[in-house]
């Protein structure tokens, strides 16, 4: 599509530095890139929305979610049991993947992410094949930032390692064929699971990849008191003060979670000028990160933290609108202050923050000129949008997914009137739930839902 017009929005939330909130403009999009935001355009298109009773907003930027496999293995698992043994048994069920269904189930993700309302997404690496991730990303039509994950050290929960040089050579190859597809949506990372699994010569390997491909590096951290407690011990210094002391962070350093961290800590994550996902939906369940973590203060003191779903299997929803409203409550309620996480903040980390955890900025995160056209149409009307006099208050207490109308990437409407246009949704849908009921058969997973099915 050459142009495209979205014609006299009722808001306009551009996200930019004055983060406007502009009344009744227009946006004309050209070769994939904003060209002109104005009042009146009169140039004519060669596709126009009316975009009257509409929100138009940057699209949300996902900053963490293993898509891979999350939508297969939901509900498979009881409910209540420890982190470390869900995580155990659930990368027990995913080794069994093969390719197709990863990218069954990718593409089967990517699309409820892009109906949701995410136009860019990091996957931390957690795909057997990464290429799944690619072909699924290609055909969504989504921005995606993917990578190998690698470790080097035995671990309790099972998942794949090798030696060190095997896993630095594997963590660059993957970049390599990544950035040989020489397509800018898609965008290569370095990955490993966690530090704690993590040889320091592995680590700064990876460092040292990521700083000469200038290539993002994520890993879990800090997700919990007692992964803290157990790293202390078993390291002598706490996790985020050692991959500071190690030369680990940066500014192309994404830490998912870090939410229980020490004063120390927070310096150095701000010094570095290294960047976090937070995943309200899987950190709210049990780890008192409400009342307890520090990631109010990581937000306070600048430091650059966008928000993710994490996998659907742990967070069970992928809706941003659920997500920011969870990011908002959990801690005016944890710390007894409305004040903390107004939804102003929220939406950043939804949007402009997170292009800059993930290293999109130049090219998504906000609606301005000579941006990428990663946009999304909401529907400002119905109870959940009345009276709406001022959208961010809606957009993050009220709405949710269903009001997403048009999602635009790179120019493309990849979803119009709320339907994807890159597949068919329910013919997906199918194969995914065969896929999670022939992954349950092949590991020998046993059910153990508290109600008998009759
Ligand atoms: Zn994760």
């Amino acid at each position: 599509m050459a142009t495209l017009l979205l014609k006299d929005a009722s808001w306009i939330v551009t996200m930019d530095e004055k983060r406007r909130i502009l009344r009744n403009y227009s946006v004309l999009i050209e070769k994939g890139m904003i060209k002109k935001i104005a009042k009146k355009i009169t140039e004519s298109a060669d596709v126009t929305l009316d975009c009257k009773d509409k929100v138009i907003m940057p699209g949300f930027i996902n900053c963490h979610c293993h898509a891979s496999y999350g939508h297969a293995l939901r509900g498979l698992l009881p409910e209540g049991i420890s982190r470390e043994d869900y995580l155990r048994r659930l990368f027990g069920i995913q080794q069994n993947m093969d390719e197709e269904e990863e990218e069954i189930v990718s593409l089967f993700a990517m699309g409820d992410l892009l109906k949701s309302g995410y136009t860019s997404l990091l996957e931390p690496g957690t795909a057997k094949h990464t290429r799944s991730l690619v072909t699924a990303a290609l055909k969504t039509g989504i921005r995606l930032v993917c990578g190998r994950q690698v470790l080097d050290k035995e671990n309790p929960l099972g998942v794949t390692f090798s030696t060190t040089t095997d896993a630095r050579k594997e963590a660059e190859y993957s970049v390599r064929r990544i950035l040989s597809l020489e397509n800018k949506r898609i965008r290569p990372c370095l990955a490993t699971f966690s530090p704690t699994y993590c040889s320091k010569d592995l680590l700064q390997s990876l460092k040292a990849i990521s700083a000469s491909y200038k290539a993002i590096l994520t890993m879990h951290v800090a997700e919990d008191q007692r992964s803290v407690k157990t790293f202390t011990n078993a390291i002598g210094k706490r996790p985020i003060h050692y991959l500071s002391e190690i030369g680990v962070l940066g500014p192309q350093t994404l830490l998912a979670h870090a939410l229980f961290v020490s004063d120390e800590e927070i310096d150095n994550l701000i010094s570095s000028n290294s960047k976090v996902a937070f995943c309200p939906s899987s950190s709210v369940r049990g780890s008192g990160a409400g009342a307890n973590s520090r990631l109010p203060d990581l937000v306070q003191r600048g430091i650059d933290v966008g928000l993710g779903t994490d996998s659907a299997s742990s967070s069970y929803y992928q809706d941003p609108f659920r997500v920011m409203y969870l990011c908002s409550v959990m801690f005016q309620d944890g710390r007894h202050d409305r004040s903390i996480m107004p939804p102003e903040t929220v939406l950043e980390m939804a949007t402009i923050r997170a292009a800059r955890a993930v290293g999109l900025e130049a090219e998504a995160g906000s609606i301005e000129v000579g941006k990428r056209a990663d946009l999304i149409v909401i529907r400002a009307s119905g109870a959940e949008w009345t009276p709406n006099l001022y959208p961010p208050y809606h957009m993050v207490y009220a709405a949710d997914k269903s009001c997403i109308e048009t999602v635009i990437v790179d120019g493309n409407i990849v979803v119009r009137d709320g339907n994807l246009l890159s597949f068919d949704a329910e013919d997906v849908e199918v194969q995914v739930k065969r896929i999670s009921s022939d992954l349950a058969k092949r590991s020998g997973h046993k059910f153990e839902f508290k109600w008998k099915i009759a």
